[in-house]
């Protein structure tokens, strides 16, 4: 300690260089936000098994003057970490809710935005204040809003994932369930979830064939849903056999690289200002 902030000599040589790689990626995450340097792609949501699209998902990038479009994966867990999170959670609740505003004054009013977040995120206890004001902000349905929990996250404190999600929802806000098949959820607690959707992770869509483990994995998570009257999502979708399957074996929801990949708003318009696509072929 005696070294002082920027006394980093007791590493190894090579460890110093991966250290300060890091604590200047960290330096440089908080100045992020500051710079504007953070973007949101959005990915469209569509009804199985091709359209009509029925909202996006919001998917953050940061725009690294040096090292160009980073991924979430390679930042989120430094932004968790370090609490940037949660500024920089509220900054995506708003744009989103920016974006979602403008796209239904152009008339798409029936689209839904998905957002999501993370843990610490969601423990905040200004959390629930913090999206409504924002849906008020921008004059936005709740309904029109749907925040993604993963099943870990929402698991890690069920009793309290339980409160904040009935909180929202009574307000209209829905809840998503992220992720879904990779957690470890109680069946009780998902029974009092007052969540809309599940979203089968995209492990299971990976390998999805008539024969295989993760098909009969896929039905069991349809029939679930069903009880506890839930729409399923399916994500990851790449195939038009996969898209078919999951058609077939109940998923109300697609989403995948096969549909539409994430994009910029501006993509976005650009594609719905073109004349409508003809029969068959995918609206992005
Ligand atoms: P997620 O919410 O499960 O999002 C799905 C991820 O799969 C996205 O990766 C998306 O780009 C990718 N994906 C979509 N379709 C396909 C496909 O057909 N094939 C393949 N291989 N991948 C597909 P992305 O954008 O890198 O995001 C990764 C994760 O980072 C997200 O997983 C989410 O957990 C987190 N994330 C993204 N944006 C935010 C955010 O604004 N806030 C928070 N808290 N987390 C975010
Ligand atoms: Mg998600
Ligand atoms: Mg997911
Ligand atoms: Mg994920």
């Amino acid at each position: 300690k005696h070294v002082g902030r920027n006394g980093y000599h007791f590493f190894q040589p090579s460890m110093n260089t991966l250290a300060q790689a890091h604590l200047q990626l960290m330096n440089d995450l908080w100045l992020a936000l500051d710079r504007h340097e953070f973007r949101l792609l959005y990915q469209p949501k569509f009804h199985a098994p091709a359209g009509p699209i029925l909202g996006f998902e919001a998917l953050l990038r940061w725009e690294h003057p040096q090292q160009g479009l980073l991924s979430p994966d390679l930042f989120l867990p430094l932004a968790e970490k370090t609490g940037l999170i949660v500024p920089l959670g509220n900054w995506v609740i708003n744009e989103a809710c920016r974006q979602l505003r403008e796209w239904h004054l152009q008339g798409h009013t029936e689209w839904s935005m998905a957002v999501n977040l993370s843990t610490l995120q969601f423990e905040q206890p200004a959390l629930v204040r913090t999206v409504l004001d924002c849906l008020a902000r921008h004059q936005l349905p709740p309904e029109s809003l749907i925040l993604e929990v993963t099943e870990t996250t929402a698991m890690s404190n069920p009793d309290e994932s339980v409160r904040v999600l009935t909180e929202l929802t009574n307000a209209g806000v829905k809840a998503s369930i992220d992720d879904f098949g990779t957690g470890y959820s109680s069946l009780l607690y998902l029974k009092r979830l007052p969540a809309c959707e599940l979203k089968i992770d995209r492990a299971f869509v990976k390998e999805l064939s008539g024969e295989s483990e993760d098909a009969t994995i896929v039905s069991a998570i349809v029939a679930l849903a069903k009880t506890l009257n839930l729409k399923v999502v399916a994500e990851g979708v790449e195939t038009t056999a996969q898209q078919a399957f999951l058609t077939q074996l109940g998923c109300n929801t697609l989403q995948g690289y096969l549909l539409g990949k994430p994009v910029t708003p501006q993509a976005v318009d650009a594609l719905c200002s073109q004349a409508v696509p003809p029969e068959g072929a995918s609206a992005l």
